[in-house]
């Protein structure tokens, strides 16, 4: 009998023993998850919805509960928090959040699916009433708790996207909200610096007001929060949410000697096996390689944590499994604005050494002459001389964001550009020109790489 421990009962964890589960029944595979949080299995990414109010229930952004694990003869115990891993001894240290015991557990495969945290940067006032990040399902509560009084001024830190989807939630709920960031655009990292501003315009437009090039430097209040502080402006405030960005999760395994990759985050091999014997990563905490670039990186991403986690599930569970890699493929929205990327965007190609060119596009969502045609960019990014594909980024109206999916299909199987402009790609009136502007963009990517 084999004992698999979970550390982290969310996408990566409970992907994994579930998987685990279905290859190897209780009598011969015991798993047991330790969960920090009161959750299991929840959808993060559904959260900004529920401050939004449109998704009512919270309980609707759980998968599944531990008593439907407790059918799979997975035990999950919540509010239980892995403290320490004894690799040589194969044991956990367990502490009880809410009867205060310590326990230690042993092993015989551990899975360590902890994901990320919030990024807390030093700001004076971060921990006054009212100041909030959005990452567990209890921020969630807690902001929609708040975005349900009456609507006041709100203050999002950070131009992530998170930052981007909390602002949206308080917009649609009526409230005033600032969006304070430290770049000339928002989504830095995801799209090039003009996009990023084209974004800022749009939410402008939808009465957000976005300071760019701007550095929180307090928040005020005596035990609640009054106000942002950021140069010589004061932005007053009932509510802040802190959307700085995540970083892995590492404390636990590193503590442990486990190794950390460049990233920080820990490294594994394409089975999610790290380098000490019996010990496996998936989801956010742990390291992909990026299959533009061949180098590891740390995206954190909802399907990334699944897909790892299911491999690493296979794995323990006796077949054979191997992540093939990452392309950061995202996507979000403002409003009625669509946003989305994948690969490297230009700046992002440069950094990595690539002589990157890129083709950019403008034109609508619809054939233009249709009702509720909407203006659409496109940029892609290719290699000189090649012509291969190295990326893309969409903003747009509704029905732009989605078609990242066809670049994400051409990067994978290392497409250039002169393949994808020829591509077969449907048309009819309600949804595209009879060029689709993805392949417009192609052929200026094309055009520009040649
Ligand atoms: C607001 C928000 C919106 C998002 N939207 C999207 C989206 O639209 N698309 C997308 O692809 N991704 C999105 N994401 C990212 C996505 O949610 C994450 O990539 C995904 O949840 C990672 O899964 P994970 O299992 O690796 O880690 P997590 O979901 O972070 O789960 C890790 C779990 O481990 C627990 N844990 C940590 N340490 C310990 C410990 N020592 N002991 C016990 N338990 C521990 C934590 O409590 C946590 O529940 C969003 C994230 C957020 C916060």
């Amino acid at each position: 009998m084999t004992r698999l421990v979970v550390v982290g009962g969310d996408a990566a964890g409970m992907s994994a023993a579930s998987q685990a589960r279905r290859r190897l029944a209780a009598d011969r595979m015991q798993i047991v998850a330790y969960e920090r949080s009161s959750w299991v299995s929840y959808s993060a990414c559904g959260e900004p919805f529920h401050v939004a109010g449109q998704v009512d229930r919270i309980e609707s952004l759980v998968a599944r509960t531990p008593e439907a694990f407790a059918e799979m003869d997975i035990e999950v115990r919540t509010r239980h928090e892995v403290t320490a891993v004894d690799t040589a001894a194969r044991t956990v240290t367990v502490v009880g959040l809410d009867a205060g015991t310590e326990f230690v557990d042993s092993y015989d495969e551990l899975l360590i699916a902890t994901g990320a945290t919030a990024r807390r940067p030093p700001i004076h006032g971060r921990d006054l009433d009212g100041v909030h990040e959005l990452r567990t399902l209890e921020d969630a509560a807690a902001l929609r708790a708040l975005a349900d009084g009456p609507p006041d001024d709100v203050v999002v830190i950070g131009g992530g996207y998170i930052g981007l989807e909390a602002a949206e939630a308080f917009v649609f709920r009526g409230w005033k909200v600032t969006v304070v960031c430290a770049h000339p655009g928002v989504l830095e990292g995801t799209l090039d610096e003009d996009l990023g501003e084209a974004v800022v315009s749009h939410m402008r437009e939808m009465g957000i007001t976005v300071l760019t090039d701007t550095r929180v430097a307090c928040i005020n209040g005596d035990r609640s929060v009054e106000s942002v502080g950021c140069g010589d402006r004061t932005l007053p405030a009932k509510v802040v949410v802190l959307g700085l960005g995540s970083r892995p999760e590492v404390g636990v395994a590193a503590a442990a000697g486990i190794p950390l990759g460049p990233t920080g985050a820990i490294q594994v091999d394409e089975r999610q096996r790290t380098p000490v014997p019996g010990v496996w990563a998936a989801g956010d905490c742990a390291e992909v390689i990026h299959r533009i670039t061949g180098a590891t990186t740390n995206p954190h991403l909802g399907t990334i944590a699944n897909k790892t986690g299911r491999v690493a599930g296979i794995n323990l569970g006796g077949d054979e499994a191997r992540f093939p890699g990452a392309l950061g493929s995202s996507i979000t929205r403002v409003g009625d604005l669509e946003i989305s990327s994948v690969g490297l965007s230009c700046e992002e190609a440069r950094a990595a050494g690539f002589d990157a060119v890129d083709g950019t596009v403008e034109g609508t969502t619809t054939a233009g002459y249709m009702p509720g045609a909407r203006s659409m960019t496109i940029r892609v990014v290719a290699e000189r001389g090649t012509g291969r594909l190295l990326g893309a980024q969409i903003i747009g109206g509704p029905g732009a964001g989605k078609r990242i999916d066809v670049f994400a299909t051409a990067l994978w199987n290392g497409m250039t550009a002169a393949d994808l402009e020829w591509t077969d790609l449907a048309y009819a009136p309600p949804f595209s020109g009879t060029w689709d502007l993805v392949a417009i963009a192609a052929r200026a990517a094309r055009r520009a790489s040649s």
